[in-house]
């Protein structure tokens, strides 16, 4: 402990990223406070990854419900109650929050509740008392975003999603990205009328073609209406509370109960008086940082969305930890590699992803790329006859066709794809996929087994 500070590490903000590397930190004795000006686990726990995956399953419930028939069952769906999922889901979330409490306590770290001021490069305010640190890390994470447009006020994000009560029976939504195709797919299954509105022609574009396009059409033969090359360009409530809207393409749409925006999160340092530490800022509101985490000021960090960088749980959670590896432990090159992080988007069906595309990889490494890829109905959806596809693709490189990129669409992508992103960063070949034998029947197999 350096005497001459309160703590050895101040982390501003207790979602994914600061409460990781305050947990790290006091396992190798370090003395950490944790600063937060709202609930415990931040926006993963909150409103995030947690309450969007309980919604997710409810909305597989609901399909497996109507799929239940053609497996013999006579079920009937005899309606849903929002409300009761939603009590459960908050339920189920105030019992994490209340055991971070807990388990900071028992690591010693200090929990202060409240919105984190810089007074300078060691010294942060709240609620009017001042703590000091020998190090900072800025956890701040990232807030949704609207259009700038008339009545925007009348629409929600992700936050009024989650705050919603009973639910709603005409959306539409704005954006392609994880967000609107998971919302899309949630409020679809359980019942409700969605319309999303795509800026461009396509979903998800920063992903391989393969797993998008399926993602496009199975959006669209599920009931959602898709409007591309679509922009909403003002937000009336009528009086009877509903709301209706006017696009670029000279289209109305009445009756909404909600319009949601799923367009991008951005930095939110309004009370943070950044300036005061001295930590620069681009041009978008994201602070820099090198792999080490490290910003312009030596004894600040920055970890999590708040850099801008692969905005994930696990990747804020990892980046904290080998902070704190670095810092405290002695491991002087700890640091997170940001290559080949896997991610899914829990949408119906889930998309699993690693490594490059299609697309990036033949425009840097032309024909040394071999692609294999198959398309087909898993097992369970033959019977069901709710026929969700799935579609499988490997990026391979140059003559040892080193498995590059892997993504997958189809039910079970998001518990598939762990184990594969192990092998790709081990640097595993066509070859070594083939050599491994199969697990039959499932769909995973085809991945050891494509041609
Ligand atoms: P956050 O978790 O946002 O934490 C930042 C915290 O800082 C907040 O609690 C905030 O209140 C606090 N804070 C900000 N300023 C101050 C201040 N001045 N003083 C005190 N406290 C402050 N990722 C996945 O990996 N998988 C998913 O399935 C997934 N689903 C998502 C679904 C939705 C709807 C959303 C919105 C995000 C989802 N994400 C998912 C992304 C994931 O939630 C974020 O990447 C992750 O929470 C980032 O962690 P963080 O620590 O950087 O920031
Ligand atoms: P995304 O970055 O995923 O997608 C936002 C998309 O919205 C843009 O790519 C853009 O696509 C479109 N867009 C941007 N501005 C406008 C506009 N003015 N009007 C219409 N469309 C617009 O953001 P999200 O908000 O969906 O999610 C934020 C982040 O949270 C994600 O990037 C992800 O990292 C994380 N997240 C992760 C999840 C997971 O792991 N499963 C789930 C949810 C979120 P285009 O250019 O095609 O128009």
């Amino acid at each position: 402990m350096n005497h001459n500070y309160d703590y050895d590490l101040i982390a501003i903000g207790a979602g994914s990223g600061g409460l990781s590397v305050v947990e790290r930190a006091a396992a190798y004795g370090q003395k950490c406070a944790v600063i937060e000006r709202g609930k415990m686990g931040g926006t993963c726990v909150n409103v995030g990854c947690v309450p969007k995956k309980i919604m997710w399953l409810g909305a597989n419930l609901a399909q497996s419900i109507e799929d239940a028939a053609s497996y013999g069952f006579d079920l009937g769906n005899n309606g849903f109650d929002w409300a009761h999922l939603v009590e459960k889901r908050e339920a189920y979330i105030s019992g994490i929050n209340k055991w971070y409490y807990g388990y900071l306590k028992e690591l010693g770290i200090d929990e202060i509740t409240g919105d984190a001021s810089f007074i300078d490069e060691h010294t942060v305010e709240v609620n009017g008392k001042q703590y000091s640190a020998n190090h900072i890390a800025i956890a701040t994470g990232t807030v949704p975003t609207k259009a700038d447009i008339p009545g925007a006020e009348h629409a929600i994000t992700s936050d009024g999603f989650f705050a919603l009560e009973s639910r709603p029976d005409n959306v539409a939504i704005v954006g392609s990205g994880y967000i609107a195709v998971e919302f899309a797919g949630v409020l679809n299954s359980l019942g409700t009328n969605v319309t999303l509105y795509l800026r461009k022609d396509h979903v998800l574009r920063e992903f391989d073609s393969l797993v998008s396009t399926t993602l496009f059409e199975e959006l669209q033969k599920s009931g959602i209406t898709l409007k591309t090359n679509c922009q909403i360009e003002s937000i009336a409530k009528n009086d009877d509370g509903l709301l209706e809207v006017k696009d670029n393409q000279a289209h109305m749409q009445t009756g909404l109960d909600q319009v949601i925006y799923a367009i991008g999160r951005k930095p939110d340092h309004d009370r943070l008086q950044i300036e005061n530490c001295g930590v620069e800022i681009d041009s978008r509101g994201y602070i820099p940082t090198d792999l080490y985490q490290n910003t312009n000021q030596p004894h600040i960090f920055a970890l999590g969305d708040i850099t801008g960088r692969a905005p994930l749980t696990p990747v804020a959670i990892a980046a904290g930890r080998r902070l704190a590896d670095r810092l405290y432990n002695g491991q002087s090159d700890r640091h997170l590699d940001y290559e080949n992080i896997a991610t899914v988007v829990f949408s119906h069906p889930p998309i699993g992803t690693v490594g490059m595309t299609e697309e990036a990889a033949v425009a840097k490494y032309g024909d040394t790329i071999k692609i294999y890829q198959t398309s087909f109905t898993a097992m369970y959806n033959a019977i069901s006859g709710h026929a969700a596809p799935t579609a499988m693709k490997l990026v391979c490189l140059g003559k040892d066709e080193k498995v590059i990129g892997l993504h997958i669409i189809g039910p079970g992508a998001d518990e598939m794809l762990q184990g594969f992103a192990v092998a790709i960063r081990m640097g595993a070949t066509k070859r070594d996929f083939d050599d491994t034998v199969a697990i039959h029947p499932t769909s995973a197999e085809e991945l050891v087994t494509m041609r």
